[in-house]
């Protein structure tokens, strides 16, 4: 007994000294023609988050779970040469360090941050306007042309000091569909939740699974119909289906496009609007508590939380979600506004969606209105207004097709 309790203290005392967080050793650039790598070292791989801030124009990089080695503590580069004037690094809190790049006003173009191994470490490539870019700019969603192009975007260069081809940014981490210019022919239509799992409530007693089903059908006919692709959905009646089973079924169905189709419910009744997602990582508390709705569902457990982190990390498809989801998001508020009077606009966000975690393709999760607004849950009732979801989310997918160039 006594033995059991010295071990269960020893345990106990290395559970306490363990530091969970990744330590960042490293901080590094490399200026290329038309970018700027800065590499930062890391021992671990670890969540990230980043964003652009105004006055002055600066983009800044938080890892979380992670700590500054002491030797960087405070350091400051200064770059003067493509988009980046300087850059800064600092613990800024307890479990966070925070990268600023303080940026040549207007030059930045796009940025693309992944991890490379062997050495560990988490980069971030920031191109800038060139002569070429210029000239090309407002053409970021054609397909590239260039065998140079194809081949480039098809996995991130293995080491910072030579890159070989790096990706052009207007096509970086674009499928093979987007990079050969293929056109979209199979999507497959999510309706969320079903048979044991209702989803949320409506305040009039309407039960999302019910009204995603539904809209998710007269999608389906209208994207058949009038745009003539083959549609698939993961459950088509009142069935329970794991959120895994819906992005097997999409990747097993070899779909260009996954669209999975929820209603939103808020604490604040009076919240209302079309919020749509991709795949990535969110720090918005907020987004993460609907995420955990969404995934509850969900057969995974928290040892593979891991697994998930990398995967999202490598998620390749990252860009052309996030224009495909910005597509509907538009179309579909715009279609609302125009025919039910104002609404929010919650806009296009992040969140870890289980549901989209491992599709081999373009995937979106829009929550198309709010079943916990009563103006809302009343229209949601009316075929007029689950067909002007269906028609404003159809509007979305075909400019998102023909901004591929083959629609
Ligand atoms: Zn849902």
């Amino acid at each position: 007994m006594l033995l059991i309790l010295i071990i269960v203290t020893l345990k106990l005392s290395a559970i306490q000294t363990a530091d969970p967080r990744a330590e960042i050793s490293g901080l590094r650039f490399h200026q290329h023609p038309n970018f700027l790598r800065i590499v930062l070292d890391i021992n671990h791989i670890r969540e990230f988050y980043s964003a652009e801030l105004k006055n002055p124009e600066r983009f800044y990089l938080d890892v979380f779970q992670a700590k500054l080695s002491p030797a960087l503590a405070g350091k400051s580069l200064e770059i003067n040469s493509g988009c980046v004037r300087t850059l800064r690094i600092a613990q800024k809190n307890p479990s966070t360090v925070r990268l600023t790049v303080e940026l040549e006003p207007g030059k930045k173009k796009q940025q693309k941050i992944f991890y490379l191994k062997n050495p560990s470490r988490l980069v971030l490539d920031l191109y800038h306007q060139t002569q070429d870019s210029t000239r090309a700019s407002g053409s970021s969603s054609s397909p590239p042309t260039s065998a140079r192009e194809k081949q480039g975007v098809a996995s991130p260069p293995t080491t910072e000091e030579k890159p070989p081809q790096p990706p052009v940014p207007s096509s970086s981490g674009y499928t093979l569909v987007r990079q050969l210019g293929l056109g979209v022919k199979r999507i497959v239509l999510d309706p969320g939740h079903g048979g044991s799992d209702p989803g949320c409530l409506g305040v009039n007693g309407l039960k999302e699974k019910d009204v995603a089903l539904d809209i998710a059908l007269r999608l389906k006919k209208i994207l058949e119909t009038e745009g003539h692709f083959e549609v698939l959905l993961t459950r088509d009646r009142d069935i329970t289906l794991p959120l895994e089973k819906r992005t097997a079924l999409a990747n097993k169905y070899r779909a260009d496009l996954f669209i999975s189709i929820h209603l939103n419910a808020s604490p604040r009744k009076n919240r209302s609007g079309v919020e749509t997602f991709y795949l990535n990582f969110s720090p918005d508390p907020a987004v993460n508590e609907l995420a955990a709705r969404e995934n509850a569902s969900s057969t995974k457990n928290i040892r593979e939380i891991k697994l998930i982190v990398e995967k999202i990390m490598k998620n390749t498809k990252y860009d052309e979600s996030r224009e495909l989801a910005e597509k509907i998001h538009y179309n579909l508020y715009r279609h609302l506004k125009q025919h039910f009077g104002p609404r929010d606009n919650l806009g296009v966000k992040g969140g870890p969606f289980w549901v989209l975690i491992g599709t081999e393709m373009p995937a979106v999760l829009v929550e198309a209105s709010h079943l916990s607004n009563a103006k809302e849950a009343k229209a949601l009732k009316t075929d007029m207004y689950r067909e002007s979801i269906a028609r404003g989310i159809f509007r979305g997918i075909i400019e998102y097709v023909k901004s591929l160039g083959k629609g």
